[in-house]
């Protein structure tokens, strides 16, 4: 084809013959028989063809505005199609020409459409690709025909289809493709010319099975070079340290929490660095566990670092770690943007420095910041950060262990894909005497009696959390809204103390509000959802969220994670601001359930998995056919597959990894 085509393509991220093999059509018609013009119904999305036999331009408000008008007869009746606006589609057409159209029919006294899709029918072209079969109809961009593709598609097919390569995947569970299994070849025949609707659905899922079977090969890959290159360093420790540590806490472990404590022990005492994500929803107890892991660590001789992607979530974790391990004699540090207390140095050739744990944000991966002896790296609220941040982490070390910990939990797809590589821990159980959390959505209009509600609580001596969503993404829009929200809110809730948290504050600035807050000067904490992660305060049981439908459900959730820490009843209530009904319905799953893992089931199938894989997550894989949403049970038969027939499976369908 011609520059200018190819260039069209590309657009598309259209580039080999492999791309244009798997350009996934958008939808299919049915052409094997067009409803005629006079059965067509009112407001149905319908095919219908006919004849050209008038059309014309109408020009109104002085020329500023047109309608193109088509007029259509197929011999049962006449369909008149317009264009609004769009004056130049009269060059498309001419009287006489047998067109193809697909669109909604918005009254029958004329039928008439508006914007149909369009296919003029020309003579001599090869028409047994465009009819008399079930038609693809691709996505495309502007100036590029659809039929022009649809050819290409079809020739290209003739000329390679016997080229694709087969995946040695061996014999495949036939329920997890359909009935019929095909050969990818056949697969990529029937995405785009299926013979019946069905075997289009049979073609995608054979399609996904080799992008998920693909993706296993990598992750196992990718797992085999780290275990190759690396001799576990031994941190399983005595239980020195940990033993004093669980006396002083004054709570037990619940029996989650000392179960994980064994399955990281094993890990860090295992042949190969261990490689664990913790999942436990809100609340649950994480950071003990954690402290404990890097106890292990210590007690074995080699440092730990804990990273976490708010300066007030280290503040906070270098508080609590400093009181749970400065008396056991351990050495505690903090390394954020604002802070630093030092260490964090290359030794002294022949020194010998005593194992501490460090604290920090992301400016424990800055460049010049030297974490000598490295045996544990720990990453809280890990879906905030990426990928690339994680590995720059552990090569702070020599393949130091790796423990990641999530509030949010992973639907069994993405357990399975995005985390594929790492093995899992759960924390399925709250520490006991947690006061119930209530949640109730509400529209704008009742806020008056919220915020009566809100003082009366803290007349109570309760604390409140009030939330604002981003309102755009730039931060100086976010810091106004919030600080032009501060006045309403203190004359709303006087005579109680409102104190501002925004993005934008010093780390010093954040640090005091935060204080301030945690020792019940402020009652009230007006912030962004900047707290989402981590902040602990169990006297605060109120938790507004304004705008509530800006957030994903997975998000809100975090949010609501704040309250219900302490014994208290808590109270969450989401304040929808446009209120359509959708978004109301979908505030709903959160007043009734708790159960994190089935809100973010639901977070998955109504955002997708980029909404609770974070922003950051760079390496989420980027799937043609496969669906997270729905295929668990072709991501198990993959790994089945892969685990059975290993490496001699030969993977063409690199397409999951992007470009
Ligand atoms: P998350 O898993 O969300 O990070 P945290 O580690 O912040 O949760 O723990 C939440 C709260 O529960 C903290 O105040 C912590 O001290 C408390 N906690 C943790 N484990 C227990 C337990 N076994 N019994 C009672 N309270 C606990
Ligand atoms: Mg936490």
């Amino acid at each position: 084809m011609g520059a200018e085509r190819a260039a069209l393509l590309a657009r598309l991220n259209v580039l080999t013959i492999e791309d244009l093999l798997l350009h996934r059509p958008r939808r299919y018609e049915d052409r094997r028989r067009f409803q005629s013009i006079k059965v067509l119904k009112l407001d149905e999305k319908s095919t219908t063809r006919g004849k050209a036999v008038a059309m014309g331009i109408k020009r109104f408000r002085k020329g500023t505005q047109s309608v193109f008008e088509l007029i259509l007869d197929d011999g049962t009746a006449l369909l008149h199609c317009r264009w609004w606006n769009l004056p130049f589609m009269e060059n498309y057409f001419a009287v006489g020409d047998e067109v193809v159209v697909y669109g909604k029919v918005l009254s029958l006294r004329p039928r008439t459409m508006d914007h149909p899709e369009v296919e003029v029918v020309e003579p001599g072209e090869e028409h047994f690709i465009h009819f008399n079969r079930i038609t693809p109809v691709y996505p495309l961009t502007e100036g590029l025909p659809q039929r022009w593709l649809r050819g290409l598609v079809w020739r290209v097919l003739e000329g390679f289809e016997k080229s694709i390569v087969e995946p040695e995947i061996g014999p495949v569970n036939p329920s997890a493709c359909g009935p019929a299994r095909p050969t990818r070849g056949d697969a990529v025949r029937m995405l785009h010319f299926p013979e019946e609707l069905a075997d289009v659905e049979t073609a995608r899922r054979r399609l996904a099975l080799d992008e998920f079977v693909a993706l296993e090969l990598r992750l196992r890959a990718r797992r085999k070079v780290f275990e190759a290159g690396a001799r576990a360093l031994p941190c399983g420790g005595d239980n020195r340290l940990i033993k004093p540590l669980l006396t002083a806490l004054g709570y037990k472990l619940t029996a989650a929490q000392t179960r994980v404590l064994r399955e990281i022990r094993a890990d860090l005492r295992g042949a190969h660095p261990m490689r664990r994500l913790l999942q436990g929803d809100v609340g649950s107890g994480k950071t003990v566990v954690s402290a404990c892991a890097a106890l292990m660590a210590l007690e074995s001789g080699f440092s730990a670092a804990l990273m976490a992607p708010t300066e007030i979530l280290a503040e906070q974790h270098f508080r609590n770690f400093k009181s749970w391990l400065q008396p056991l004699g351990v050495r505690v540090e903090l390394q954020t943007g604002s802070r630093k207390t030092g260490g964090g140095d290359e030794p002294a050739p022949g020194s010998h420095t005593p194992a501490a744990v460090f604290i920090g944000t992301h400016a424990l991966i800055s460049e010049g910041f030297k974490l000598p002896n490295l045996g544990l790296v720990i990453i809280d609220e890990q879906h905030k950060f990426g990928v690339a941040q994680r590995e720059q982490m552990v090569r702070k070390g020599h393949f130091p262990h790796l423990l990641v910990m999530t509030a949010t939990p992973i639907p069994r797809t993405l357990g399975l894909t995005v985390y594929g590589e790492l093995d899992l821990s759960v924390i399925d159980q709250l520490p006991p005497g947690r006061g119930r959390i209530r949640t109730f959505v509400r529209p704008v209009d009742t806020l008056p009696l919220v915020w009566k509600f809100i003082r009366e609580k803290l007349a109570g001596g309760r604390q409140a959390y009030v939330v604002y969503p981003q309102v755009e993404k730039t931060g100086k829009n976010e810091v106004k809204a919030v600080t032009r929200e501060l006045g309403n809110l203190e004359r709303a809730l006087a005579p109680f103390r409102v104190v501002l948290l925004h993005g934008r504050l010093r780390g010093a600035e954040k640090e005091s509000v935060m204080a301030e807050f945690r020792g019940n000067a402020a009652q009230v904490l007006l912030a962004t959802s900047l707290i989402e992660v981590g902040v602990d305060v169990p006297n605060a049981t109120v938790m507004l969220i304004e705008n509530a439908e800006r957030f994903g459900l997975a998000q809100l959730h975090q949010l609501r994670g704040r309250i219900g820490r302490g014994a208290h009843e808590s109270f969450c209530i989401l304040v929808s601001g446009c209120g359509t009904p959708e978004a109301l319905e979908r505030l709903k799953v959160l007043a009734e359930t708790t159960d994190g893992f089935r809100i973010a089931e639901a977070d998955l199938k109504l955002r997708g998995p980029g909404e609770l894989l974070g922003r950051q997550q760079s390496g989420a894989p980027d799937f043609r056919f496969g669906d997270l949403t729905t295929d668990f049970e072709l991501i198990v038969e993959a790994r089945r597959l892969v685990s059975e027939r290993g490496s001699n499976i030969t993977c063409p369908a690199e397409s999951f990894s992007g470009r």
